[in-house]
C-alpha cells in the first residue's frame, strides 16, 4: 500500500459515497473515507480488498490523510447535513482547500456556501451526480460548477471515474456559481417528465388495451432497441419480469400506486415559473405524483365516477402510435428542460454550454438516451438554438410523428386513461408552433377589467380601451 497522502477524501459513505470511493480507488487514486456512523467506515475498509482506501472515524484523522491542498467531497443529504459537515470541517481546513458537494443540494444553498466559504479562502464546488448506486460505482454523469481553478485541482479524478461515451467522459465544467447543481436540478425535472410519460404509456397499454406484463416487457424491450433507447426504457422493460416472492405474481402489480418525491422536480417547476419558462411536461409530472398520493380519495372517487369506456380498436396500431408518441413527447420534455437551462444561464450568468450538457447526459445518468446524440448535434450546429423544436431535423422528426401523438392523446381521452404528460407535450407543441395564440383575448380581458393596457399588431405603443364605452384611447 502506498504511503503517499490521499488524492481526495469522501464524507458520507452511504449508497453514493461508498460506491464513489470504490470507483476512484479502481482508477488508481488513493482515497480516504469518513462517515458519522463508524460502522460504514469498517464496511468500506472491508470492501477495499487491496485498493488504496483509508478510513477515518474522526474529522481530524480524515483531514490528516489528505494531500495539500486537500480535496473533499461530501455525499450527505441536502440541507442541514451539508451545513453541519461544513461547520465541523472548517476549523481543520487551510485556505486553498477544495470542498465539493455531490448531493442534490438546492442551487441557492450552493450559491450561499460558495460565497461564505470564498471569504475564508475555501473553494466550494457544487457537483450534480447522477446514475444511482451503479453509476457511482462504475461511471456516473457528473455536473460540476463553481470556481473554475478549483475544478482543475480535482478534474483528473472526476474525469477518470465518469461514465464514458465514445471515449468522452460524461463530465464537463458547467460554469460559475451553482451552475452544476442547477443543471442537476433540471436533469431531475426532465427525469420526472420522462418517468411520467413511461408510466402513462404503461397505463394505456395495461388498463386501456389490456396487455399482460409479459407483453409489456417485450414492447418496452423493442422500444429500447430502437430510437427510444434510454436507461429509463430499459429498466421499465425489466420491471415487468420481476416475480414477487410474497404473492407469486409480478412485483409491479403489488407495489402501491402512490409515488413519492424528494423535491427536485418541484424545484425545477418552481424555477421555471419564476423565470417565466414554460415546462408543462415537468409540471404535470410533479402534480401527477401528488395526485397518485391521494390514494384513498381516488378509491372513493372511482365508486362515484366509474370509468366510462373500454377499448375496441386494433391493439397493434395503438401500440405503434404510442411508441412514436413517446418519442415525440420525450423530445418535447427535454426541449422544455433545456430551454429552462438556456434562460437560467442568461439570467444568472452561468455561461452554460448546452452542447456540453447534452454531451454529459449521454451516459451515466438516469436520463441518458440515444436521442441526446441528436440534441448534441443540434446544439453543435446552432449553439444559440432557443429551443430544440426549432432544429430542422428534430422538427422533421416531430412532423412525421405528431399524428401518432395526437391519436394517442385522443385514445387516452376516449378511454378515460389519464395522460397528462402526453397531453401537455401535445399542447406545448401546438402552442409553440402557433403563429398566433388567443392571448390577444386575454390582453383584452385584462384591459377590460383592470385597465392593464395592451399592444397592437399594427402599430407601436401601449393602448387602453374604455370597453364599456367602446372607445379606444391611445
Ligand atoms: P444514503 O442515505 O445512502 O447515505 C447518506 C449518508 O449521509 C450516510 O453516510 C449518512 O451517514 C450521511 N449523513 C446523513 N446525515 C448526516 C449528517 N447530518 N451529518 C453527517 N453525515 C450525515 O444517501 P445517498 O448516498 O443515496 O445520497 C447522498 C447524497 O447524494 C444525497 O444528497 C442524495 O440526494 C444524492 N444523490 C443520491 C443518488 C442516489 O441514487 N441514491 C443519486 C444522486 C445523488 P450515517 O451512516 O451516519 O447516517
Amino acid at each position: 500500500m502506498s504511503e503517499q497522502k490521499c488524492e481526495i477524501g469522501l464524507i458520507g459513505l452511504g449508497t453514493m459515497g461508498h460506491n464513489l470511493v470504490m470507483n476512484m480507488a479502481d482508477h488508481g487514486f488513493a482515497v480516504a473515507g469518513y462517515n458519522r456512523d463508524p460502522s460504514r467506515v469498517d464496511a468500506l475498509l472491508a470492501a477495499a480488498e487491496g485498493r488504496d482506501i483509508r478510513g477515518a472515524k474522526s474529522f481530524d484523522v480524515f483531514v490528516e490523510l489528505l494531500r495539500d491542498p486537500c480535496a473533499i467531497m461530501m455525499l450527505v443529504p441536502a440541507g442541514k447535513p451539508v451545513d453541519g459537515v461544513i461547520e465541523q470541517l472548517l476549523p481543520l481546513l487551510k485556505p486553498g482547500a477544495v470542498l465539493i458537494d455531490g448531493g442534490n443540494s438546492y442551487f441557492q444553498d450552493t450559491e450561499r456556501r460558495i460565497k461564505e466559504l470564498a471569504e475564508k479562502g475555501i473553494h466550494f464546488i457544487g457537483m450534480g451526480v447522477s446514475g444511482g448506486a451503479e453509476g457511482a460505482r462504475y461511471g456516473p454523469s457528473l455536473m460540476p460548477g463553481g470556481p473554475a481553478e478549483a475544478y482543475e485541482r480535482v478534474r483528473p479524478v472526476f474525469e477518470a471515474i465518469a461514465a464514458k461515451v465514445h471515449g468522452e467522459p460524461c463530465i464537463t465544467y458547467l460554469g460559475s456559481g451553482p451552475a452544476g447543481h442547477y443543471v442537476k436540478m433540471v436533469h431531475n425535472g426532465i427525469e420526472y417528465g420522462l418517468m411520467q410519460l413511461l408510466a402513462e404509456s404503461y397505463d394505456l397499454m395495461k388498463r386501456g388495451l389490456g396487455l399482460s406484463n409479459d407483453e409489456l416487457h417485450t414492447i418496452y424491450q423493442e422500444w429500447n432497441e430502437g430510437e427510444l433507447n434510454a436507461f429509463l426504457v430499459e429498466i421499465t422493460a425489466d420491471i415487468f419480469t420481476r416475480e414477487d416472492e410474497l404473492s407469486g405474481g409480478r412485483l409491479v402489480d403489488q407495489i402501491l400506486d402512490a409515488a413519492r418525491q424528494k423535491g427536485t422536480g418541484k424545484w425545477t417547476s418552481e424555477e421555471a415559473l419564476k423565470l417565466g419558462v414554460p415546462t408543462p411536461s415537468i409540471d404535470v409530472a410533479v402534480t401527477g405524483r401528488y395526485l397518485s398520493a391521494l390514494k384513498e380519495e381516488r378509491v372513493a372517487a372511482s365508486q362515484v365516477l366509474p370509468r366510462p369506456a373500454a377499448f375496441d380498436g386494433d391493439r397493434e396500431t395503438a401500440v405503434g402510435q404510442l411508441r412514436q408518441a413517446t418519442y415525440v413527447a420525450m423530445i418535447v420534455t427535454y426541449a422544455q428542460g433545456l430551454a429552462l437551462l438556456r434562460e437560467a444561464s442568461q439570467t444568472y450568468g452561468y455561461s452554460l454550454d448546452l452542447e456540453g450538457v447534452a454531451r454529459i447526459w449521454r451516459g451515466g445518468c438516469i436520463i441518458r438516451a440515444a436521442m441526446l446524440e441528436e440534441f448534441r448535434r443540434a446544439y453543435l450546429a446552432r449553439p444559440e438554438l432557443p429551443n430544440l423544436l426549432l432544429d430542422p431535423d428534430l422538427a422533421m422528426a416531430m412532423r412525421e410523428r405528431e399524428g401518432d401523438l395526437r391519436a394517442t392523446v385522443q385514445r387516452a381521452a376516449g378511454l378515460a386513461i389519464p395522460a397528462p404528460g402526453f397531453m401537455a407535450a401535445l399542447a406545448y407543441l401546438d402552442s409553440y408552433r402557433s403563429e398566433r395564440l388567443p392571448a390577444n383575448l386575454i390582453q383584452a380581458q385584462r384591459d377590460y377589467f383592470g385597465a392593464h393596457t395592451y399592444e397592437r399588431v399594427d402599430r407601436e405603443g401601449t393602448f387602453h380601451t374604455e370597453w364599456g364605452a367602446m372607445s379606444a384611447v391611445g
